[in-house]
């Protein structure tokens, strides 16, 4: 005669171990290793689940466990809402080969009642959710990360040829601050490679009309204006609220600036460059080991060496495929993930299609992030032409 449903539970009960809920908040308390799995659905998990709890829904548990947890020896904790569908998973576990394995009895209901501690995951709004969704099929993004990338700021230093396509990415990614540094107005020339601007907006300033853009693209990201050029006097006031900073301006002055604040302000600086057909990106970040741009090139060169103040030309896509890299290697910084481009050089030459790869290295007597560094103030260099390449 075939199992009722009570009957099922009824035997399933007596198969496995359970555990209050009181021991677990012991064990939690004085730190005793064990894996909790909740294996609610998703949607129940997000009013709160117990802090440090894997999350394994029931119904995917054969399909994930044996990824999630490899050491079939490990204490696991299973809960639920009420102590029926953990009871389950727990025999389930048993069976796939787990020695260790109790089931809270009751569950979260109950834990959530009795004002034990919870932790909430961040919260995404069902637009949110549906406007990332292919970041959250990605485990190395998920709805963490993208709420990590919704909480970050990323100041992008000229809303030009580099700016461009990293802030329309950055903004897509949903980067929830964008911080834009630009005193010029849009300019029919810079329609060739600046594709935040638009031939309606020649004569408004950079600042606006990426503004524009970017909240038509994406309403969840805020934009932040800076109409001026950065100086010794501004630069820190700028800087200080940003976790990353996407440099894209091409002058002496602002470079060195650029460099000494971030140095001493700890921010990384991803830095990228163009001329004619070619270009190359690198991180900038002496905190995480790598060298700044003065352990490279300690004190501009005199102005007559200095490149001339000629506007050079430059193939209208190649920014778009440096700024991409620059926005890649923004969201890496921001997530925490993969290997950053600090103490390597990526170079790519678009006629022949090539990308080369140099090393890096970081300059013990460098005058800034140096062992006895030499500058310790901004220095506002003179007498180079202000072209922004981008
Ligand atoms: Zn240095």
């Amino acid at each position: 005669m075939p199992m009722t449903y009570s009957d099922l539970i009824a035997d399933v009960r007596k198969s496995i171990a359970t555990v209050s809920l009181e021991e677990i908040k012991r064990r939690l308390d004085e730190k005793v290793p064990m894996v909790l799995v909740d294996v609610r659905e998703k949607e129940e998990t997000r009013a709160g689940f117990i802090p440090g709890a894997i999350i394994v829904p029931r119904g995917f548990l054969e399909m994930q466990i044996e990824q999630k947890i490899t050491d079939k020896n490990a204490p696991v904790v299973l809960y639920c809402a009420g102590g029926t569908r953990s009871a389950l998973a727990a025999k389930t576990l048993m069976d796939l080969g787990y020695t260790k394995v109790e089931s809270a009895n009751p569950g979260f209901v109950r834990w959530k009642d009795l004002g034990f501690p919870m932790e909430k995951a961040p919260e995404l709004t069902d637009a949110q959710r549906d406007r990332y969704s292919r970041h959250l099929l990605l485990p190395e993004v998920g709805e963490a990360g993208q709420a990590k990338l919704l909480g970050s700021k990323v100041l992008l230093l000229g809303a030009g040829g580099l700016g461009s396509p990293a802030a329309l990415y950055l903004a897509a990614a949903g980067v929830g601050t964008l911080g834009l540094v630009d005193g010029d107005v849009v300019d029919a020339s810079n329609l060739q490679r600046q594709i935040l601007h638009a031939t309606s907006r020649v004569g408004m300033p950079k600042v606006d009309s990426a503004e524009s853009t970017i909240r038509d693209l994406n309403p969840d990201v805020k934009v932040v204006k800076y109409q001026e050029r950065v100086n010794s006097s501004n630069v820190e006031r700028i800087f200080k609220d940003y976790d990353v900073i996407v440099d894209g301006c091409d002058n002496f002055p602002t470079r060195y600036l650029v460099n000494d604040a971030s140095v001493w302000m700890k921010k990384p600086v991803v830095h990228g460059s163009i001329f004619r057909f070619d270009g190359q990106v690198t991180t900038f970040h002496p905190a995480a080991g790598g060298p700044c741009y003065r352990c490279l090139y300690p004190e501009p060169p005199p102005p007559h060496l200095a490149p001339s103040c000629q506007e050079a030309g430059v193939l209208g896509i190649l920014p778009g495929v440096i700024g991409v890299i620059q926005a890649t290697e923004a969201i890496k910084l921001l997530l925490g993930k993969g290997a950053p481009l600090v103490g390597r050089l990526v170079t790519y030459d678009s006629l022949r299609m090539k990308f080369g790869e140099l090393k890096l290295r970081r300059d013990k007597s460098c005058p800034v992030c140096g062992d006895n560094p030499t500058i310790k103030e901004y220095i506002d260099y003179e007498g180079f032409c202000s072209v922004d390449l981008g």
